[in-house]
């Protein structure tokens, strides 16, 4: 299979030439063939983006009409959520189970941004007898969307469905190691009657396609999700031109489990929480502070389940746990295994690659005990299948645990005690907490991390914000 742009309603190699490889992780055997963007590729796909901004149908339209167009686009990608979630699932290593999932979601992302966008209040002041003031919502220009390669379909759409709804054309740059499910956009956006010119995409290498969308001046705005350190390159790339950020970015995300908790369910969120999507999740609960009466206990359990997750083919439906992303992402993910047991840290479940599974980037579902704040496993996002458990006495220490990283993303709390969790949710550094429940979203909340997890909030009114900006018009009485 090959891979081509998609800029201005046409499927189109790069003016360069120029490709690259994708691998399969189950295997790593190169079976894509990508085109590679650069500083050319984007400079036409901002140019079509920003005709379809200025000449085009599609910022103008009304939110009812442009809502019409996202409805269709959610039911193009029902009608392939096999498709979706197969090439997904061959192309990032995720269970195909759990692929699916992203695909179903993936639809409702266009779904819901089509509520929004219907639904939208106005942000209007009166005066008394003398001013009316209110405030126009006016798309921003071209959006660039650069993304990262977990959850790579899903992502991208959650950032699509709202810039589109907004009337923003866009420039979408997916991550190289895992192109295969954007390519499937193209025909979605066409069939759901998408304007020419409204949604294209450049695949290629973040250093060469990313940076030329980053420092293009015709892009006001750029919605990035993925690491932290790229997040602050982007940062001072685009100070140049001054640009709208949101920046989703990692973490290293505590889940608190106090000894008054309902321990069973305590134990089915730790679990979900790092082995699910292969611990390739920005919100991971990948640190688990365990209060000392129900540590051992806590930890015995824990890794007696991760060892029965079943790591296996990503394309079996048994499938729990399937391949990491990409041999080089797999080495830093087993380089922590080695580092956490140089440290001291107790490898209580997995740290090492199935029997059963000679190649390909798998590794047991895996469990640290007794990991300490000064360790590198606690400190450093590991992005994999690997959970670190720490033991607390008092809520007091357990705050300052949960606080001790400088991420800030998600934090889960489980407690039966109604007043600590109010002071918890007042001191807890992290943009979202859960208390007595997984990870599971109501889209329109806000979505986002504080300290190194981000800037900006994503999720209902507050991505519209992103792709819009806001006109006051004061009126005289
Ligand atoms: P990454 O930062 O390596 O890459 C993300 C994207 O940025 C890719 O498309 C890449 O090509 C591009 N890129 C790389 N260098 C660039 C540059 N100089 N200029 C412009 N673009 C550039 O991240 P990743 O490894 O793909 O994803 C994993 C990371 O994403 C983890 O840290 C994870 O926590 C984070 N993440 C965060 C969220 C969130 O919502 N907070 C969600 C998912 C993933």
């Amino acid at each position: 299979m090959n891979l081509e742009h998609y800029i201005g309603g046409a499927h189109v190699p790069s003016v360069t030439g120029a490709t690259f490889t994708a691998l399969e992780p189950a295997t790593n055997k190169p079976y894509l063939t990508v085109a590679a963007g650069g500083p050319e590729d984007i400079a036409a796909a901002v140019a079509a983006a920003r005709t379809a901004f200025t000449e085009g149908p599609w910022p103008k339209m009304s939110g009812d009409q442009r809502a019409a167009v996202l409805r269709r686009i959610a039911a193009a990608i029902e009608s392939r959520d096999d498709e979706i979630a197969a090439r997904e699932c061959r192309d990032t290593g995720l269970p195909i189970t759990q692929a699916r999932g992203q695909a179903h979601r993936a639809a409702h992302n266009f779904r819901f941004f089509a509520d929004v966008i219907t639904t939208l209040g106005e942000e209007v002041y009166r005066v008394a007898s003398a001013q009316l003031n209110y405030v126009l919502r006016k798309p921003v220009g071209v959006a660039g969307l650069i993304t990262p390669w977990n959850t790579p379909f899903m992502l991208e759409t959650w950032k699509l469905a709202p810039a589109l709804a907004a009337g923003c054309p866009v420039v979408l740059k997916p991550a190289e190691w895992s192109p295969a499910s954007a390519g499937l956009l193209p025909e979605i956006m066409e069939e759901a009657g998408l304007p020419t010119g409204v949604f294209n995409l450049v695949h290629g290498i973040g250093e060469d396609a990313g940076a030329a969308l980053v420092a293009h001046p015709d892009v006001p705005v750029i919605s990035f999700t993925g690491e932290t350190t790229t997040g602050q390159i982007i940062m001072r790339n685009a100070a140049e031109n001054l640009k709208a950020l949101s920046m989703e970015l990692g973490g290293k995300s505590p889940l608190l489990v106090f000894a008054d908790a309902d321990l069973d369910r305590a134990l089915d969120a730790a679990v979900f929480g790092v082995f699910s999507l292969n611990g390739e999740r920005c919100t991971a609960s990948s640190r688990v502070l365990v209060q000392e009466e129900v540590y051992d206990e806590f930890v015995e359990r824990l890794a007696a389940r991760a060892s029965r997750v079943k790591v296996g083919a990503p394309g079996d439906p048994a499938t729990e746990l399937g391949a990491l992303i990409h041999p080089e992402h797999y080495e830093r993910v087993m380089e922590y295994v080695r580092i956490g047991t140089e440290e001291g840290a107790r490898l209580v479940a997995g740290g090492e690659r199935p029997a059963h599974l000679p190649e390909g980037n798998f590794l047991g579902a895996t469990v640290f005990a007794d990991v300490t704040p000064k360790m590198r496993i606690f400190q450093e996002e590991i992005f994999g299948p690997v959970v670190c458990v720490t033991p607390f006495s008092t809520e007091a220490e357990a705050l300052e645990l949960a606080n001790a990283t400088r991420y800030g993303l998600a934090a889960y709390l489980w407690t039966n005690d109604l007043r600590r969790t109010h002071r918890l949710a007042q001191s807890i550094e992290a943009g979202m907490m859960w208390v007595n429940s997984q990870n599971v979203r109501d889209l329109r909340t806000p979505f986002g991390g504080v300290k190194a997890s981000g800037l900006g909030r994503e999720g209902g009114h507050h991505s519209i914000d992103v792709y819009t900006e806001a006109h006051i018009v004061h009126l005289a009485t």
